[in-house]
C-alpha cells in the first residue's frame, strides 16, 4: 500500500513529465486535487506536503471541510459539480472557485449571493464541447454571449473554460474535444484578456489535454484512493 504522500508524489512527478514530453514548463499546468467524500484530515496532510488548490462536489460534504480547514489561510476550494438553484448561497459563500458554471440564471444568483466584502468569485465556464444532449456546459457557440453577461456582474470574476470530454478512450475523439477548448480559450481571452484557465484532463487523459493546451489538471483517484 502507498501513502498518500507517495501517490501526490507520484501525481507530481508525472504531471512534470507529461509536461516536458509537451515542451511545456511544469509550473504552467496546475494540480487540482479532487477531494471529494474524503476526510478533512487528508485535505490537510496534503496541505502540508504544498497542494493548495481542492476540489468538490458535494455541498455538504465540503463545507464540513471548508469549517474544519478553516484556519489554512490560503487554501483554495474549487465546486467541480452541478450546481442547483437552492444552493448558489452556500456555493457564494464558502467557495474561491465555481468552475461549472453553465447557466445565466446561475451566475447571477451567485453574483447576488457573493458578499461584496470577499474577493470576487473566480468563475470559469463549462463547455459542452462533446455536444451530447444530457450534459451539463453551454455549447461551444454561447461561450462569448455568456462571457459578455458575466463580465456585467461586479462580485464574479471570469477567469477561463473547463470541461469534461466525451467518455471515450479514442484518443482521436479527445484529442479534438480538447483542440476546441484550446481554440474557444484564444477566441476567449481576445475580449478578455484575464482569461487564461483551461481546466481539462483527468488521470486517464492528462497527457493528452496537457499536449492540448490544458492549464489545470482535476486529479481524484490517483491521489486519494478509490471512493466508496
Ligand atoms: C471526480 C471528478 C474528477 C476527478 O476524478 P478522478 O477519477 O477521481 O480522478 C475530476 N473532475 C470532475 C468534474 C470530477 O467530478
Amino acid at each position: 500500500m502507498s501513502t498518500l504522500e507517495q501517490r501526490y508524489q507520484a501525481v507530481s512527478t508525472h504531471i512534470s513529465s507529461v509536461c516536458e514530453q509537451a515542451h511545456r514548463s511544469d509550473d504552467t499546468v496546475k494540480l487540482l486535487a479532487v477531494s471529494k467524500t474524503k476526510p478533512a484530515h487528508m485535505v490537510e496532510t496534503l496541505y502540508q506536503f504544498g497542494q493548495r488548490a481542492f476540489g468538490e462536489n458535494y455541498l455538504q460534504d465540503a463545507v464540513e471541510k471548508i469549517t474544519t480547514l478553516a484556519h489554512l489561510k490560503d487554501i483554495e476550494w474549487h465546486f467541480i459539480g452541478p450546481i442547483q438553484s437552492n444552493k448558489t448561497r452556500v456555493i457564494a459563500e464558502h467557495f474561491q472557485w465555481v468552475e461549472t458554471l453553465d447557466r445565466e440564471k446561475i451566475a447571477q444568483r451567485l453574483n447576488d449571493q457573493r458578499s461584496p466584502a470577499l474577493p470576487a468569485l473566480n468563475v470559469l465556464i463549462q463547455v459542452n464541447i462533446s455536444r451530447e444532449d444530457q450534459k451539463s456546459g453551454i455549447s461551444p457557440e454561447h461561450v462569448e454571449s455568456f462571457a459578455k453577461f458575466i463580465e456585467k456582474l461586479p462580485n464574479l470574476s471570469l477567469q477561463g473554460l473547463m470541461c469534461i470530454p466525451e467518455a471515450t478512450k479514442d484518443e482521436n475523439v479527445l484529442a479534438a474535444q480538447f483542440d476546441e477548448m484550446q481554440q474557444l480559450l484564444q477566441q476567449l481571452a481576445n475580449n478578455h484578456p484575464q482569461c487564461t484557465v483551461l481546466s481539462m484532463g483527468m488521470s486517464s487523459d492528462l497527457a493528452l489535454a496537457v499536449q492540448h493546451g490544458s492549464s489545470q489538471v482535476r486529479i481524484g483517484t490517483d491521489i486519494f484512493g478509490s471512493r466508496d
